[in-house]
């Protein structure tokens, strides 16, 4: 399909115009999308006057100064009445995918299963109508909440302090870092180099970046963990630190960690890591008990936040004693004068001479921080070991059977999610980018396509711990039907997909120009 075929709905001049030109624009429409279901853009809906609301006149003097291109006559707004909007929003939702209506193995990002009690749990009058200006002493139980969720995200990560604050994962880096580069400022000392590995998460040299740091790449070994090498000749005293994740992108747990970051202090550097993958190792392994000084986690990926549609997450940052007084403002602490008194009151200290600063409004997304709140202490100690430990068990299992039909670049015992390339289907002209519009006719979102940046024609596989064995083998299934397309059939899968309401686009041409009007060929 290309841009200029799509169809094109009735003009506003032909809505505005006589009946029969109405009539005929309504036929057009059947005739090109061979269906009555309205797909048109709001903007291209209702018609002029038509509201959704059914108020008293007005009786007040409405004599306002209101500049003449803001009102509603100069503004081109939708005009519609309720049920229209209703159902606009209805079909838009309807094709979205989610968590709630399929497979999402979508590698790095967690799609698993949120539990509902958890919204159950975040929908509580106390916590959605709490105003973030309340004096402490009215909202001791959401105080109480987010220190206690502090101390558990520490005894999970094997850490001493944390904010709650950021709101995702990359605006934990960003705090993180900032951290370290306030901690060296303390110290007198100018360091600038961040060594981040070749298979990083984008976010991490572009958060270095982002704080003035130089992001320093180091290269992977065979094995596909940091070439130690290679790490040792980029140490220097102008290294602020690492920053990387364990297990990496790769899904490979890196066995030298505790020396690779022995290797950092031992010249003065901290080390950041990147606790998107905290998913494969809670319960089993701290990456404070790894040597790590400072990490971020994403709620919204381990403990249980619906995402995947811009947010709201929240990204904590866990550190150690060390870096403890930087911590953003406002911090939570107990009440001194009421400790003397012998009573646990919380209080609000923004007191704090050598914090970053404000990184956020208030306290961060205090209804992610619920669910989280909700999530552990559903699962416990025990639970969330559990969860990791059917994550890489799923895993593994994943790639057990698919390792026959596709190349395995590292064929190893993988933790919460594995990399296969396409390589081989490349010979039949197969790309990556086809295998994933193919599953999209089989009714799966597909996975991670061309990340990490190492493996050519990769695909990232993640299917977290929530998926019942059926799915796994339903996926395997298709993942091996694809596999013969591409021997026997590759212009099936190059074609692809077949039943989306959208045939393949040129990506391109759609990210530089995007058209958001439906359209049928
Ligand atoms: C998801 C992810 C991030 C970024 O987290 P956001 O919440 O999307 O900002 C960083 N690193 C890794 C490894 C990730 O998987």
């Amino acid at each position: 399909m290309t841009q200029d075929s799509q169809a094109q709905p009735p003009s506003t001049e032909e809505k505005a115009g006589t009946e029969s030109t109405e009539k005929k624009a309504s036929t057009d429409y059947l005739a090109k999308n061979g269906c009555w279901i309205d797909r048109r853009l709001m903007f291209e809906k209702g018609s002029p006057g038509r509201v959704g609301t059914n108020l008293p006149k007005c009786t007040v003097d409405t004599e306002l100064d209101i500049p003449t291109d803001l009102l509603r006559n100069n503004l081109d707004f939708p005009e519609l009445s309720e049920i229209e909007v209703v159902r606009h929003f209805t079909h838009l939702s309807q094709r979205n995918w989610s968590i709630d209506i399929g497979f999402y193995p979508l590698g790095s990002c967690t799609m698993k299963y949120n539990p509902r009690m958890n919204e159950v749990g975040a929908s509580f009058p106390g916590f959605t109508g709490a105003h973030p200006l309340q004096p402490a002493e009215t909202v001791q139980g959401n105080l109480e909440l987010m220190a206690e969720l502090e101390r558990e995200l520490c005894s999970i990560t094997g850490m001493d302090a944390c904010t709650l604050q950021p709101a995702a994962g990359a605006h934990g880096e960003m705090v993180g870092l900032m951290l370290m580069q306030a901690h060296f400022r303390h110290l007198g000392q100018t360091r600038t180099n961040l060594i981040i590995p070749d298979s990083a998460h984008g976010t991490n040299p572009a958060s270095a970046a982002l704080v003035g740091f130089t992001p320093v790449e180091v290269r992977s070994d065979e094995k596909g963990c940091v070439n130690l090498v290679e790490l040792a000749g980029l140490l220097d005293e102008n290294t602020a630190g690492i920053m990387l994740t364990n297990p990496n992108t790769l899904g490979i747990f890196d066995e030298n960690i505790s020396q690779i970051n022995e290797m950092v202090h031992k010249v003065g550097g901290l080390s950041y890591c990147d606790g998107a993958n905290m998913n494969a190792i809670m319960g089993k392994a701290r990456p404070g008990d790894m040597g790590f000084d400072v990490m971020h986690l994403n709620l919204h990926k381990t403990f249980s936040t619906p995402h995947g549609g811009g947010g709201p997450g929240a990204g904590p940052v866990c550190v150690r004693q060390v870096l403890e007084p930087y911590l953003p403002i406002p911090r939570i602490v107990p009440s001194r004068s009421a400790a003397m008194a012998g009573s646990q009151v919380l209080e609000i200290d923004n007191d704090r001479p050598l914090s970053i600063g404000k990184i956020k409004g208030f306290y961060g997304n205090f209804l992610v921080l619920v669910r989280a709140y909700a999530y552990i202490r559903t699962l416990g100690a025990s639970g969330l070991k559990e969860a990791s430990e059917d994550a890489v068990l799923a895993a593994n299992y994943l790639m057990a059977r698919l390792k026959e039909h596709y190349h395995l670049p590292y064929d190893q015992v993988c933790m919460h999610e594995f990399v296969l390339s396409s390589k081989h289907q490349r010979e039949n002209g197969v790309h990556t980018m086809h295998i994933a519009k193919r599953l999209m006719d089989m009714g799966f979102h597909p996975p991670t396509v061309h990340f990490p940046l190492i493996v050519e024609e990769a695909l990232m596989i993640e299917p977290t711990e929530t998926e019942p064995l059926e799915t796994l083998d339903t996926f395997v299934d298709a993942m091996i039907q694809i596999a013969r397309e591409a021997r026997e059939d590759p212009e099936l899968v190059q074609s692809a997909p077949h039943f989306a309401d959208i045939s393949s686009l040129d990506g391109v041409l759609a990210s530089r120009k995007p058209n958001v009007k439906w359209t049928r060929e």
